[in-house]
């Protein structure tokens, strides 16, 4: 299947092309960017002048940051093209719900992807948890954000998520492995004064089983960073590490640490699965978690930040 990549920056570059280079199933046929291009591949600066010069590209890939995100969707949905949507799916739930409306009227695939969610040992987890009775979990997200998002400025504005931009991919991985499902009854949210956006973030979750469940986010760790799930169950305890790449069980460890190792490939073929078979995939939980914190969160001013 060709495929337009639309955005060319960092996780486009990083996970996108390459994991495309290596499919089976996936030819890069053109990219959109205003910037950006890929050696070798018909480049455009538009989208509508590539929908229409490129009939036979029947999937759009959007790697932009959120808030542009819903126009270019519609736009490739309304030219009868499937589209590949980046984490989070939208800036808001409102335009998600639109989008999987407009797909599921003209019978297109739609695909909210979390990459997360298709690191190594996540389906083991969600396995080994699934007959135990929860009686904690706390995550602990925290990473230096000059380190990953250098000179992003649209992580601090508006829509742009700041501290949730990586946090939602710790929610993508807890909603995926739980068997039931939480929601969020109150957090805290540090937010530099010349930013729209936390720069930190605590959590707390309810859950059905009355399992004490919190999530710690911060974007100002430096040195060793932390993308870690420890679950603590009637069977013992489980910890996902490395963003899911590690698994430990009651001291036992499996996995690799190779950062977003499979993740990219997976997705790609999972959407070309979803293509195939005319299907819709758009769980949106983790960005209502987001949304709830965002909504009850007690805000905090805290140190300007300076990129
Ligand atoms: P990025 O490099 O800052 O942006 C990607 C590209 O989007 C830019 O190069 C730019 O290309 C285009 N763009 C930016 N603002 C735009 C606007 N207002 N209108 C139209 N196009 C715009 O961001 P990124 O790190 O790749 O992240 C993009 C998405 O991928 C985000 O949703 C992020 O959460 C997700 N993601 C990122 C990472 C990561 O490690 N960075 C990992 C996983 C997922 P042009 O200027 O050339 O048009």
């Amino acid at each position: 299947m060709k495929v337009a990549l639309v955005g060319i920056g960092k996780i486009a570059v990083d996970q996108h092309v390459p994991a495309i280079a290596a499919s089976p199933d996936w030819e890069l046929a053109a990219t959109v960017s205003r910037h950006g291009a890929v050696d070798g591949v018909e480049a455009y600066t538009d989208l509508s002048a590539c929908l229409a010069a490129r009939p036979d590209i029947r999937v759009v890939s959007l790697c932009l940051p959120p808030v542009p995100r819903f126009d270019y969707a519609m736009q490739a949905l309304n030219a009868g093209r499937h589209v590949m949507l980046e984490k989070p799916p939208g800036a808001t739930l409102g335009e998600c719900h639109a989008l999987e409306a407009a797909a599921r009227s003209a019978g297109l695939t739609l695909y909210a992807t979390w990459h997360s969610r298709q690191a190594d040992m996540v389906a083991a987890a969600k396995e080994w948890l699934a007959d135990k009775a929860l009686q904690s979990l706390q995550i602990t997200w925290k990473e230096d954000v000059r380190r990953w998002h250098p000179g992003q400025a649209w992580i601090w504005e508006s829509g742009g998520l700041g501290v949730f931009d990586p946090g939602i991919n710790a929610l993508s991985i807890v909603t995926e492995i739980l068997p039931v499902d939480i929601h969020v009854t109150g957090a805290t949210l540090e937010i530099p004064e010349n930013c729209q956006t936390p720069i930190a973030a605590r959590i707390a979750f309810h859950h059905p089983g009355g399992a004490d469940v919190t999530a710690d986010f911060d974007w100002r760790r430096e040195g060793d960073q932390t993308w870690e799930i420890e679950a603590v169950t009637d069977g013992g305890a489980l910890t996902l590490a490395d963003g899911g790449a590690v698994m430990r069980v009651n001291g036992e460890s499996s996995g690799d640490t190779a950062p977003l190792g499979g993740e990219y490939p997976r997705l790609y073929a999972q959407m070309a699965q979803l293509v195939s078979r005319g299907g819709i995939d758009m769980d949106l939980r983790p960005m209502t978690l987001v949304t709830d914190a965002l909504a009850l969160g007690r805000r905090i001013a805290t140190d300007r930040f300076e990129d």
